[in-house]
């Protein structure tokens, strides 16, 4: 009578219905809070417009959240066994469809241009924590028109993307989220939304995507690399961070001129850098390589 799933009660029927078997391998935690579902749409501002991808719909809980607000709904599943259960949960949805597959070998690309003439498309997910971080970078680095990304992550991980310098969960992560996109945490969430509990806390992040990048970066891959080294040793300063690195193939004397170009002298730490001087060090440093 209620097709709802999104409360307790709803989501043990239809596992037991198919005798269900959560596999920890795949990060199955669903959600059985309709607040936080509630909380989700809201956060990832969907309109009957828009064409939503959502990763890993489970039984397919949020995918009826998502299949009400939006104009189309495209659910990727990596488990076989949650299929035919998505089939039924979702049958009175006609404008939501499932692909098996995994998302790591989706091309999301041509699913927007296909669906949704390549305009911006918003991704929706509970995400499976063991991959949060290859999803998202994946999804801003290559190709896919996105308009934002709205995904309930471990809360350590949105603390991170969120963190600025001198935070103590600044760092490559915050840098390369915050290069592509403007964090904003809609709310926590707690381990009993879930069924099984997760061992961790979990909050909910919007991604939204700069229309233009906010910083000028000749070479990007450069950039990364320069981030990566500078936390990759985080107690050391960022000139012996550098010059550690094999990536960065200049001397020590032109990595300290290009840090000291900073104005911010030679002992300083990456952990203090913004995004700018980031970006700032990696043009020097890329002349320097010219
Ligand atoms: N959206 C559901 C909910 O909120 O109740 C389920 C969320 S659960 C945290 C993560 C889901 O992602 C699971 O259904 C899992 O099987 C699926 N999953 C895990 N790895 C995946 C992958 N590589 N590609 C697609 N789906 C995946």
């Amino acid at each position: 009578t209620d097709p709802f799933l999104g409360n307790p009660q709803n989501t043990i029927a239809v596992l037991q219905k198919y005798h269900f078997n959560f596999q920890k391998k795949f990060g199955q935690n669903f959600l059985i809070d309709t607040h936080v579902l509630d909380k989700i749409i809201r956060a990832a501002e969907i309109t009957k417009d828009d064409f939503v991808l959502e990763i890993g719909p489970g039984i397919g809980t949020m995918t009826q959240y998502l299949a009400q607000a939006a104009r189309e709904v495209v659910a990727v599943e990596i488990d076989k066994a949650l299929i035919p259960i998505l089939q039924d949960t979702l049958s009175g949805f006609p404008n939501a469809e499932v692909i098996h597959d995994d998302i790591l070998k989706v091309d999301i690309a041509g699913l927007a241009e296909q669906r949704n003439g390549g305009r911006p498309i918003k991704v929706v997910a509970n995400l499976p924590y063991y991959i949060t971080t290859p999803i998202i970078m994946s999804l801003f680095e290559s190709q896919v028109p996105l308009a934002s990304v709205t995904v309930m992550v471990q809360k350590e991980v949105a603390e991170r993307m969120q963190a600025g310098p001198g935070s103590k969960d600044y760092g490559a992560l915050s840098l390369a989220v915050q290069y592509y996109a403007e964090p904003y945490i809609a709310a926590n969430v707690p381990p009993n939304c879930f069924m099984p509990r997760p061992n961790v806390g979990s909050a909910v992040i919007r991604l939204t995507r700069h229309e233009v990048p906010p910083v000028q970066v000749d070479n990007e891959k450069l950039m990364f690399q320069i981030i990566r080294a500078s936390f990759n040793q985080r107690r050391k300063t960022l000139v012996n961070g550098l010059n550690n690195s094999p990536e960065i193939t200049i001397t020590k004397e032109q990595i300290t001129e290009a840090v000291e170009s900073l104005g911010k002298g030679a002992g300083v730490r990456g952990e203090a850098l913004t995004l700018e001087e980031f970006a700032g060090l990696a043009n020097k440093i890329n002349e320097m390589l010219a």
